[in-house]
């Protein structure tokens, strides 16, 4: 044998099993989405890097540090998107969605951070997004709250609702001197990074992951006492709207996200048993993103869900759809095997022949296993026997003229005595 091609480290294929556990809940997720009124936008991989440059911030982990930038043949250089949301405003922009309009939109894909792999933290990793457009106050807010919330519970993720404010600009500005101040007291406790965000950009120190510094920054000041009377009331209305409808959230003083583009409100889902790497999905309201990147001013809020971390929560699997019917035969059959597969689809039902050659047993074994309602073996050149159905042993041998009809009856009554 020749040696084999080692993958990507910290970029995996989803193998079948997984792939269906995944299209499963991508199926709840699809379905969520339409009864929220978002509209699906599908979005490139590849932008220019200058887009994440200028809208998630230079001075940021994913710019600094992990992203896949090369130059195209032609020099340009572009960069494998790191995230959903600079990628959205740019083709909204391009595209002319957010002329005086109000956009729900959603995407989902493969985001690309260069990371060190581990649980929960890949080099190819998947995101689901939700994004709103041209609504400024909080209701929105309490809206995609609501949605992300409602799709935890669906899938019976138990998740803390995590909120803070970030105000406008000009409150981070205040806040901003008022948290330097603080660090620079203490500025000997810092680690290295933090030294160097210090300078750069202050407010990504609270967003270290050191826990060396989490005793440090738990004393640092919070920007509520920073933030303006208007992005109080903004705050204030956004807890009641979650209140009203019944959304447990807790304020959390110190959350900062790690882009820069976020004001006033910024919020995460983070699992009850918390672990490094735990946040599950994180989003917030990102005011000047849209006339930053060259659109009319136009406000936004939306978040992303990790989807291998929340894969790895779900604990009530939505159901996989399996084979109605499941054909096992032999090599002299198979022609028989197909044919009558196809007169089972054109009929609406799923089916999957056996075509691999094996023994009855092993053939037994793979019906069994894909969970079709009824199980069939052909038999000879005149005959094909029903083997299993859902409420049957064994119902016996029939021409396979009559076969599509007989299991158009079978299915049909199963169904209605189970009443599905
Ligand atoms: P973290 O603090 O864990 O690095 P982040 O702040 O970089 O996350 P966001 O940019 O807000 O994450 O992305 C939203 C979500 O995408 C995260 O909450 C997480 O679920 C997921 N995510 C981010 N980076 C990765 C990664 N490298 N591998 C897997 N999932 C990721
Ligand atoms: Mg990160």
């Amino acid at each position: 044998m020749t040696s084999q091609v080692a993958g990507v480290r910290g970029v995996a294929p989803l193998l079948p099993a997984d792939a269906a556990r995944w299209a499963a809940v991508e199926d709840v997720l699809r379905a969520l989405m339409g009864a929220y009124g978002f509209h699906e936008i599908r979005l490139p991989i590849l932008e220019r890097t200058e887009l994440y440059a200028r809208a998630v911030g230079e001075v940021t982990d994913i710019v600094e540090k992990e992203m896949y930038t090369f130059p195209d043949r032609n020099g340009d250089s572009l960069s494998l998107r790191p995230e959903g949301t600079a990628g959205c405003v740019r083709a909204g922009v391009e595209g002319g969605l957010f002329h005086n309009q109000v956009q729900r939109l959603w995407y989902q894909g493969p985001m690309f951070r260069h990371e060190r792999p581990q649980k929960g933290r890949y080099r190819q990793f998947h995101q689901w997004g939700v994004e709103a457009y041209g609504m400024a106050g909080p209701a929105i807010e309490a809206e995609v709250i609501a949605l992300g919330t409602r799709l935890l519970a669906r899938l019976g993720v138990e998740a803390r609702l995590l909120i803070n404010s970030l105000g406008t600009p000009a409150c981070r500005e205040r806040y901003r001197e008022a948290l330097v101040d603080y660090l620079e007291v203490h500025r000997h406790r810092l680690d290295e990074d933090s030294v160097r965000r210090l300078e750069r950009n202050p407010l990504r120190v609270l967003d270290s992951k050191n826990p060396d510094m989490a005793a440090l920054l738990a004393g640092a000041p919070a920007i509520f006492d920073y933030l303006s009377p208007e992005s109080r009331a903004h705050f204030a209305l956004l807890q009641d709207h979650l209140a009203a409808l019944g959304v447990a959230f807790e304020v959390a003083p110190r959350l900062v996200r790690g882009l820069d583009y976020y004001t006033h409100t910024v919020f995460e889902w983070t699992p009850h048993d918390r672990l490094a790497q735990a946040t599950v999905a994180a989003g917030g309201r990102y005011d000047s993103l849209v006339s930053g990147l060259g659109g009319g001013p136009t406000p936004a809020v939306g978040f992303a869900i990790g989807m291998e971390r929340l894969m790895a929560l779900v604990t009530r699997e939505p159901p996989r759809p399996v084979p109605d019917v499941f054909i096992m035969t032999s090599a002299p059959l198979e022609g028989r095997a197909l044919a009558l597969a196809e007169g089972l689809r054109d009929a609406g039902l799923r089916v999957e022949t056996h075509l691999a050659g094996a023994s009855a047993k092993s053939q037994m074994k793979r019906a069994r296993e894909s969970g079709a309602r009824v199980v069939m073996e052909a038999r000879d050149e005149a005959q094909v026997a029903i083997v299993r159905t859902e409420i049957a042993h064994d119902t016996g041998a029939l021409v396979w003229a009559e076969a599509v009809a007989r299991i158009l009856q079978i299915l049909g009554a199963e169904t209605s005595s189970d009443g599905k």
